[in-house]
Formats: C-alpha cells, sequence, structure tokens
C-alpha cells in the first residue's frame, strides 16, 4: 500500500517522488529502463543544461500558453539552483541563460536519488506496469494508492525508452491528447533544395524565422538538410508545408551591399561575403547570387535583391529527422484536462501527468528541465 504510485522515473518523476516522500508520502517510483534518469544522463552534451536564467511562460509551446505560469511560478529556476548548490555541485551559465554543470549530469541524478532516498521513496526498475483502477485505486504490479502520476515522457529518442505509453493510459483514461510531433529537431530538405549538400558541417550564427518567430543562434548545414540550435528552436514552430526564413547576416546594416559598390567598387560580392561568413559558405551563396566580378559591373537593383536575399533565404523543408533525433515532443496530455495547480486529471481524481507526457514543450536551454522539475513539485505538493 502506497500514498502514490508514480510511473517514470526520469526528471519529471524524480522530482515528484522526492518531493512527495518528503512530506511523508510512501511512494513507489516504477521504469521500465534499467536505471533513472537516462534522459538526464545525456543531456546537454552529458552535462546536463539543468535550468535558465530566462524561464518565462512566453518561452513554452502549449495549446494553452496560461496553463504552466502556475507551478513555474512556484518551483522556480532559483530553486533548483539553491539544490544544486545544497548539493556541492559546481556550475556555470554557458551562453543565453543556460546552466549546466561543470562536471557532469551524473552528478544532478545521484543529487535526485539521493533526495528521494530522504523521503523513503521506493524504486523499482525493470518493470513495465499494467495498470488497474477500481474503486478509486491504482494496482500496479502487486502495490495499490489511491493516487497515479503519470511521468513516462514522449516518444522523443525511442533508443533510449522513450514510448508513448503516457498517451495511450490517458486515452484510456478518457484524456485527450493533442496530436504529437517531433520538437527541438534538425530539419530535412528535398534533393532540389539542398543546395547547401556540400557545406555539410559548416556553421554560422544566423536569424532564422518562422511566421513572426525568430530565432539568433548558430546554424549547422547538414548532409540531410539544416540544424543547429537555430534550427533546433525554429523547428519547434514550423508546421509542414510552411518556409522558413534565415538571415545569413544578421548584423548587416540596410542597404549595406550598395553602400560597398559606392566605397569599394573593385570587390566581389565573393569576397565580402567570405569576411563574415565561413568560406565555403561564402563561395556557395556567392553562387547561387550569380552576381560575378565586381561590385560596379551590377546595378543598384540586382545588389538590394541580392542583399534581400540573403537577409531572408527562404528554405520549405520537407520534414524533419523524427523522433529519433527531437530533443523533445511536442503536444501530448491536453492542458484542458489537467489542474494548473496540481497536475491532477479533473475527470479523474488520483490521476496525475507531469513532464514531457503534457501539452507543455519549452525552448532548447533548459527550459525543458524546468518544466519537468517544476510540474514534479506541484503534483508532488498535492499528492
Ligand atoms: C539528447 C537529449 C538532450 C537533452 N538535453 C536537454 C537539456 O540539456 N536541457 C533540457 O532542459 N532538456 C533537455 N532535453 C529534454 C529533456 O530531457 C526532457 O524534456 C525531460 O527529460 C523530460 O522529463 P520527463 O521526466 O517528462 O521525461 P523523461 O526524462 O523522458 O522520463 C520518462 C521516464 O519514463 C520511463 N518510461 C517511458 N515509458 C515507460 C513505460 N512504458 N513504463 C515505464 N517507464 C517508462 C523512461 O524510461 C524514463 O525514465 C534533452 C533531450 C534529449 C533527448
Amino acid at each position: 500500500m502506497y500514498d502514490a504510485i508514480i510511473l517514470g522515473a526520469g526528471a519529471a518523476g524524480l522530482m515528484c517522488a522526492l518531493t512527495a516522500g518528503q512530506r511523508g508520502r510512501r511512494v513507489l517510483l516504477i521504469d521500465h529502463a534499467d536505471r533513472p534518469g537516462k534522459k538526464i544522463l545525456i543531456s546537454g552534451g552529458g552535462r546536463c543544461n539543468f535550468t535558465n536564467l530566462g524561464i518565462e511562460p512566453s518561452r513554452y509551446l502549449s495549446q494553452n500558453p496560461h496553463f504552466a505560469k502556475s507551478a513555474l511560478r512556484r518551483y522556480t529556476a532559483q530553486d533548483f539552483i539553491d539544490l544544486v548548490d545544497r548539493h556541492g555541485i559546481a556550475w556555470h551559465e554557458k551562453t543565453l541563460g543556460q546552466l549546466f554543470c561543470d562536471g557532469s549530469a551524473r552528478q544532478i541524478v545521484d543529487m535526485l536519488l539521493d533526495e528521494c532516498e530522504k523521503g523513503g521513496v521506493e524504486l523499482r526498475l525493470n518493470h513495465s506496469p499494467q495498470v488497474e483502477h477500481s474503486d478509486g485505486r491504482f494496482r500496479i504490479a502487486g502495490a495499490e494508492a489511491p493516487a497515479l502520476v503519470l511521468a513516462t515522457g514522449g516518444p522523443s529518442i525511442p533508443k533510449m525508452g522513450a514510448t508513448g505509453f503516457a498517451y495511450d493510459l490517458a486515452r484510456k483514461f478518457g484524456l485527450k491528447i493533442v496530436e504529437p510531433r517531433p520538437a527541438l529537431v534538425p530539419l530535412t530538405l528535398s534533393n532540389e533544395q539542398a543546395l547547401f549538400k556540400e557545406l555539410s558541417g559548416v556553421a554560422t550564427e544566423v536569424v532564422a524565422s518562422a511566421g513572426k518567430t525568430r530565432f539568433r543562434e548558430a546554424a549547422l548545414f547538414t548532409h540531410r538538410g539544416l540544424s543547429g540550435p537555430a534550427i533546433l528552436q525554429i523547428s519547434s514552430y514550423w508546421r509542414h508545408g510552411d518556409p522558413i526564413a534565415i538571415d545569413f547576416l544578421p548584423d548587416a546594416p540596410a542597404h549595406w551591399l550598395t553602400e560597398a559598390k559606392r566605397t569599394r567598387p573593385r570587390t566581389s560580392l565573393r569576397k565580402l561575403l567570405g569576411e563574415t561568413l565561413p568560406d565555403r559558405l561564402a563561395h556557395e551563396l556567392a553562387e547561387q547570387l550569380a552576381l560575378p566580378g565586381d561590385l560596379h559591373n551590377h546595378a543598384d537593383r540586382a545588389l538590394t535583391a541580392a542583399e534581400q536575399r540573403l537577409g531572408a533565404w527562404q528554405f520549405i523543408p520537407n520534414g524533419s529527422e523524427g523522433y529519433a533525433k527531437a530533443e523533445v515532443t511536442i503536444g501530448g496530455i491536453s492542458t484542458a484536462e489537467l489542474s494548473s495547480q496540481t497536475m491532477e486529471a479533473r475527470k479523474v481524481p488520483g490521476l496525475y501527468a507531469i513532464g514531457e507526457a503534457v501539452d507543455v514543450t519549452g525552448w532548447l536551454g533548459g527550459y525543458n528541465f524546468q518544466w519537468a522539475w517544476a510540474s514534479g513539485w506541484a503534483a508532488g505538493q498535492a499528492l
């Protein structure tokens, strides 16, 4: 007999378990993997980008943009930093408010397990649970509790043990699912569009935009299309069939090319681009723009058109690299089904959903772990 059974010993499940356990609840935490927190271990290139100094609800995608506000306000980035500090884990800010361990992501998992132990949480690994529900009680693998927390994440990176289990179970309980799709994922280009195939491996800082959303970060050409932080970020906002635009020269002032024609008429576009961009990229862009020779040979109109193209180069991705490469899944258990205070399902008392399983998805850069901590904490307070 337990007060709560939590399915999924990932970021959200561990935080929920330690919070409820330390409040005196008897907690059973179950995972089908052979070790807890596998995604934490590989996150942030092995250093776990565990939160971000710029956490705010507008940096999360959800059908209900207000849903995440309560949990994010009640368990903040500073709360997690305090926990990390209490465990003596050294960390640093890398860029754009992203906080990483100096050492290894292993320290974050050990910290969460240590806190679970303090709360007397019982952990069962290698368990694929069958859930039964009757008389207001949940029965799983011989255990029973009045509360069940779905913390099994989303289907991104199936080879890490990720599944759509949370969605299947939620559907069984009559909860709606917002159509899931891979996010924070490299985008692919068709053969005709993969103008830049020879550029595989070249990276440069750009502004990538989809509709009104813009991200200024590095983009990376791959043999299948586009990747790098700017592209991963924009992939969450991109829909099939839509174009994305890339500004290859985000710092260039307006009319820079016609201006260059006046001040340096005997310079070529290829040379000018090479002063700012990686050499191979400068070469390829100049080829595409087809304005050979010195700038003074070309009409202002042609140079203005080239400048505009360089500032908003259009790509129409034909897809993404899918769940195999997606850092997260957009969509999931509809927030309309849940209390934003406790994460409990309105229709099914005692059933909770937290973390990536829920239709709340953050930007790249520690935002997704902060949602896992905050939603796990909110449910842990309510159990
Ligand atoms: C390569 C990579 C790097 C990332 N880096 C970062 C980063 O640096 N910063 C950041 O904020 N976010 C990062 N993310 C995203 C982040 O890992 C997730 O948003 C976060 O782990 C979600 O937490 P969760 O607890 O909801 O799900 P998960 O951490 O995925 O945990 C779900 C758990 O449920 C278990 N499970 C699944 N199905 C079942 C089942 N049927 N039965 C029992 N157990 C099951 C899994 O084994 C897993 O332990 C990264 C993701 C990836 C893939």
